[in-house]
Formats: structure tokens, sequence, C-alpha cells
């Protein structure tokens, strides 16, 4: 079985087959940066990220693009609303992404291309365009691209012909509009005053002015893609649902004008709306949710990636407090169930672990192949979590097989909760002493995984003690017999004690 992913281009599940076996380069849209990216917004970068831990976890070797839009209609007016200078303006917003981005343990693109720093590129790719004759200057100075002739326009989004030769005679300039605007697309907007205000302005041959937003996502790519692998096609193209058209459309015409290929990405795939409690989250119905709101009710990063990727990334999400608290639920049984084997594997695995462990495997790349079918790859990960408490609780030994298939789907979908430390206080570490010794708690961990915590505490508050009597060998142990169990200890300046749970796998 090999990755079936569904193509917006065919409208069909088919074989993924990228251009050179066993690599593949994959690009998705980034956040445009002029506000806080919301829980929508993550919910692409969310299903993008399944995508190349997926892609990854199957073998292939993985050029992972995601770009940030730092110049186009929003971010300016944002700059001009508030007077500060463009840069002023995103540069908080694009380290903000980044921090939430890295708490929802979304894994950092190998290339974070900022579209101001691609100008050059953006300008020889236009000038690349009016030499072949699609592009031409408006008489507004502005460069457009001429749609009728490109044959191929929209295929991705499948207008209706008819409606845009009516249309072809007439342009646009903004960078978002809708289906009934298919026309001539802007790829360089003239400067304005307001532009040159703050900052957006640069010079090119074709005159002063600032790239469209659609030329922006096509020069970084190709840029990029052909600095990496010499190529001018890329395996994969992400994004939501609203970006099949104009963006992606325009980024198509854009690309294959350019470089004369048939197609600018072999699979275009593209994810569904989240919801918030039945609404379409939006500025307009001030419903956005953002991640640092979540942060701050203090919400895991693991129930919130449980939760998304408990619906397929191509049906409509509703999000809702409900299914909030129930992949909360979710993710801490597998939290618990990562905890358990921890600190009790096994140094071997009786057969029914070992066969308990394959079932996983088969049954997890089934789910995913299929199109990323996360909600059965879930299915399966719970469904090995209860086989596996329940040959634990029988006394079957379940040790490297299982922590193997553990670590594989904690390694895809990350969806337990974070490792969180503990901290004793100085005033927390009275441990009762029997003639001058501390009373010491058993060797070996307790099998119910709700005393473990309370036991590992119970060995530092020892520890403690004997520092204090500057036992050091003694103390060392200790510190040595936690962490076989899975536990971290850090010492405070302050006196305090830090114990933690070590992940099982680094994400
Ligand atoms: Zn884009």
């Amino acid at each position: 079985m090999t990755l079936q992913l569904h193509n917006t281009l065919t409208r069909q599940v088919e074989p993924f087959v990228p251009l050179h076996a066993g690599r593949a380069s994959l690009y998705t849209c980034g956040p445009t940066i002029y506000n806080y990216a919301h829980i929508g917004n993550f919910r692409t970068f969310l299903f993008e990220d399944l995508l190349r831990r997926w892609l990854e976890a199957s073998g292939y070797e993985v050029f992972h693009i995601m770009n940030l839009t730092d110049v186009d209609d929003r971010t300016i007016a944002a700059a001009v609303a508030k007077g500060v200078s463009l840069r002023q303006h995103v540069d908080p917003f694009g380290q903000a992404f980044e921090e939430d981005r890295d708490w929802l343990r979304i894994r950092a693109a190998h290339a974070q291309p900022r579209a101001t720093e691609y100008i050059g590129p953006m300008i020889e790719l236009i000038e690349g365009l009016l030499a072949r004759g699609v592009a031409y200057q408006g008489e507004d100075g502005s460069v457009y691209f001429a749609i009728a002739r490109f044959p191929a326009y929209g295929r991705l989004s499948r207008l209706d012909r008819r409606e845009l030769r009516v249309a072809a005679s007439e342009r646009v300039s903004a960078d978002e509009y809708a289906k009934e605007d298919a026309r001539d697309f802007v790829l360089w907007k003239a400067a304005k005053p307001e532009d040159e205000a703050v900052g957006a302005a640069w010079d090119a041959p074709f005159g002063r002015g600032r790239p469209g937003w659609h030329i922006e996502c096509s020069a970084m790519a190709l840029e990029l893609v052909r600095r990496k692998w010499g190529v001018d096609v890329l395996d994969v193209h992400a994004g939501a649902v609203d970006l099949i058209f104009p963006h992606h459309e325009d980024e198509i015409a854009q690309s294959c004008a350019y470089t004369g290929k048939e197609e600018f990405a072999r699979v275009w795939v593209h994810g569904e709306f989240l919801d918030l409690e039945g609404t379409k989250m939006s500025k307009r119905y001030g419903n956005i949710l953002t991640a640092r709101d979540l942060r701050e009710q203090g919400v895991d990063p693991g129930a919130i990636r449980h939760l998304l990727f408990n619906t397929h990334y191509r049906q409509k999400l509703d999000w809702s407090d409900t299914a909030l608290a129930a992949a909360g639920e979710g993710s801490a049984r597998l939290g618990a169930f990562r905890d358990r084997l921890t600190v009790a594997a096994a140094d071997g695995d009786d057969p029914e672990s070992v066969a308990a462990a394959d079932r996983f495997r088969q049954a997890f790349a089934t789910a995913l192949d299929d199109d990323l079918n996360a909600p059965e790859a879930l299915a399966a990960l719970h469904v090995l979590v209860r086989e596996a408490n329940r040959l634990m609780d029988q006394g079957t030994r379940v040790g490297p097989a299982m922590r193997v298939a553990w670590e594989l789907a904690d390694g895809v979908l990350a969806v337990a909760p974070s490792a969180r430390a503990r901290t004793v206080s100085a005033d927390d570490l009275a441990v009762a002493e029997e003639d001058g010794i501390p009373v010491r708690p058993p060797e070996v961990s307790p099998l119910d995984p709700a005393d473990v915590e309370a036991w590992a505490m119970r060995w530092a508050a020892v520890r403690a003690t004997e520092k204090r009597s500057r036992n050091f060998v003694e103390a060392d142990r200790i510190r040595d017999l936690l962490k076989s169990a899975g536990w971290e200890i850090r010492d405070r300046r302050d006196g305090a004690i830090e114990v933690m749970r070590r992940a099982a796998s680094a994400h």
C-alpha cells in the first residue's frame, strides 16, 4: 500500500507519485502576518504538518517550504492604519506565529521565506511573463496577467469557460476577489503614496511598485525548489479550500506560463474550514479564537491536535467546548498510557504484545495512506492502548515492540498531553527519618500509573535530604534511579526542585 492523496486537480484520490522516487517537495501557503493566526488557520497548518510527518515517517526526504506573507493589501492597510512601517507592523506577528506554531508542535518548515526577501525573483518572473506576452502593463502602470493567453486557466477551480470569456476584458487589482471576478489579475502594483509611506515599494524595470499576493508564492516556490533540487515543479502544494480560487489558480497560471511546464505542482491538496459552535469563524462575526487564547485558557496542545485530527481534513469541523473536552479526555488517556509504558515497560515482549503492536502498525499505515485518514489512525491508536493496558493488567510482558509502536504514533500524531514539570518547593521536602536515615520509598516504581508521580516526588525529596547531608554518591544514585524510570530532576537556585516526566519521544 502506498500513499494516496486527494488531488484537487482531478477531484480524485490517487497514488502519490513524486517527481523523483523517495523525495517530496511540499509548499504550503503560510500566514499573512497582519494579525494573529486563528485556530481555523492552524487547522490548515496542522493537516499539513500531519502530511509532512507522515511523508517523513514513510521514508521520504521532505523539503517543506512555508512562506510568510509580509506584504499584501492587508498588511499595508494595517500598517497605514497604525501609522507604522510595514516592517514594524508585521515583525511581532511573524514572531507570534512561530511561537504558536511551536506550541502546537507543528514542525518548522525547512525554508520559511518572507515575501519581501524575494522581490528579486518576483521581478524576474514578471519580466519573463512580459517577454512571453502573457503579461502586459495597464494604463494605471500596474502589470497584469492576461488570462486569455493561458488556455489552461480555470482548470484547478473548474471555472465556467463561457463566464471567463465574458469577463476576460476586465481587470482586478485587489489581492482577494470572488469567483465571479475571474479576470486579468495583478502581478505588480504601481506604487501608491500609502505604499511609499510604510516602506512597501521597490524599483523594477517596469516601474516602482510592489508585488501582487499571488506572484509571491510562485516566485518563492520556484526559486527555492530550483535551488534545492534543480527542478521547477513541486510535488505537493497545499492550503485551505478558500485558496483554490483565485490564489492557486493564479499561481498555476503564472508559474506554468513562465516555466513552460504543464504542471506547477503534481498534487494539490486542500483542507476544509473550521466552524466555531456552528458558525463560520470570521472577524465579521467577532468569533475569532486564536492559539494564544487557548494557551491562556490552559488548554493542552495535545488536546487541540487530538480534536482537529479526529475529523478528516476534507470535512468541515465544528469546534465546540464539548468536542474540546472529549479530545482532552482522549489525549489524557494516551498520556497515562505513555507514562505507564515509560515506567513499566519490560525488557522483552510476550507474543501477544508483538502481535498487538503489529496490528496497530498495519491499521495506522492503512489509515494514513488512505488520503490521511487521521480519525481512523487515532482510532487505531486508542485500540492499541486498550489492548496494551489489558495485557499489562494481566501481567503479560509489554516491552520494546510496544514502545516502537507508541513512538511511531506519537511521532506522527503528537496528540498526547505535554509532559508537565512539577515543582517541589524547599518546604515540601521534609522527609520522615528513622534513626537519622530518611525513610525511602520502594526502589521499583508502582504499577498503578496514578501512584507513580507521588513515588517520584518522594524519591526527589529523599535525594534532597541526602544532598543536604553531603551524601552525593547516594544523591546521584537516586537521580539515576529516577532517570531509568523516566524522570528528570532539576535543582533550582531557590532550593526548589523540578521533577519532570520525560516525553517518550521528542517532537
Ligand atoms: Zn500561496
